[in-house]
């Protein structure tokens, strides 16, 4: 089956004002560099990394809220990259996001119906009967009762803002969620119910999900695959259990390091004795040179710092960039 979505050579770089008053000058923040990504239909893509890694952008360069500097998307066998306004207004239907902050994410001023309702009127239906029955089906499909319609966000709850912001994007039935780490501003009491709805509304909708988190603990029970990204290049894509049982990459192997387990039994192979990442991640602006992860790796070559690694196949659908991986013999 051909894939829902593929990325290749996607790139985002910003053009900033660096140093003082009198010695200005521009630079380009290397927000993502160069990412190659397919995305199956009915699948959750996990992608993982820490803050400033460039996954956001990523989620919204992939479904086109944002430009991309170089690179193309196709989604649903049709090039995004290049669509002019109305035509990608159009493809908009089948690609929806789920924001981060549910506090912000909405507006105060609107009411549940209203901000449920909003993108079906964007995309030229009527505020009728019909649209009131979508909005009724989509509160029934979050949890929420029929009595929140007519409410305002500031009286909900972290987790129930949520579920209005998952009810938005869904109204439109898209095909392709960005889910931008919608659980990591709730409390852990409501981060599995959120999971777990989304998870729910992906087998009754058959939905496929990007779903993006700081943490390799939240993507574990909710992803098919997962991909780990750092310092804006997608450093590993592996199935979810390849992942957790062998992870191929220093930092992969760290950020599973890092992950809290309750029983020594859930150890991960793989992860044991290996050191906890440490260190700020590099500024985008100069990325280090040759491999990107060698200022804090851990298991660093000369070669690492001049070389930058490819990705290499090592396993079925296992992918990694170290110099430290044997790939494959070609077939
Ligand atoms: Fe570490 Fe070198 Fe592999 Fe980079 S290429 S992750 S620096 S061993």
């Amino acid at each position: 089956m051909p894939a829902l979505l593929e990325a290749s050579g996607l790139t985002k770089h910003y053009d900033v004002e660096t140093g003082g008053f009198f010695r200005r000058s521009k630079a380009a923040l290397r927000a993502v560099d160069g990412v190659n990504l397919t995305i199956e239909p009915g699948e959750t893509l996990g992608l993982v990394g820490e803050s400033g890694c460039g996954k956001s952008t990523l989620g919204r360069l992939l479904i086109r809220l944002i430009p991309a500097t170089a690179g193309r998307v196709m989604f649903d066998g049709m090039e995004i990259t290049s669509l002019g306004p109305k035509a990608l207004r159009a493809a908009r239907r089948a690609m929806q996001i789920v924001f981060q902050d549910p506090f912000g994410a909405l507006n105060p001023r609107m009411s549940v119906e209203e901000t449920i309702m909003e993108p079906l009127l964007i995309h030229g239906s009527r505020r009728g009967a019909a649209s009131r029955d979508a909005v009724t089906r989509m509160l029934d499909m979050v949890g929420l009762a029929e009595s929140a319609r007519h409410r305002f966000p500031h009286e909900f709850s972290g987790g129930q803002r949520q579920r209005i912001g998952i009810a938005r994007a869904l109204i439109l039935r898209p095909k392709l969620v960005v889910c931008d780490e919608p659980v990591s501003a709730l409390d852990v009491s409501v981060q599995a119910q959120i999971v777990n709805l989304l998870s729910d509304l992906q087998t009754e909708l058959g939905l496929t999900y990007l779903f993006i988190a700081h943490d390799l603990g939240v993507v574990k029970h909710i992803s098919t695959r997962v991909a780990v990204m750092y310092l804006g290049k997608v450093v590993e894509v592996a199935d979810k259990r390849s992942l957790y049982a062998r992870p191929l990459h220093p930092y992969t192997q760290a950020l599973l390091a890092s992950v809290p387990v309750t029983h020594p039994s859930q150890r991960r192979r793989g992860t044991i004795g290996q050191p906890r990442i440490t260190g700020d991640i590099p500024t985008a602006l100069a990325p280090p040179s040759g491999c990107r992860f060698h200022t804090r790796c851990p298991h660093v070559m000369p070669i690492c710092r001049t070389d930058e690694p490819a990705m290499r196949q090592s396993g079925a659908g296992h992918q990694a960039a170290c110099h430290l991986i044997a790939a494959d013999p070609p077939m």
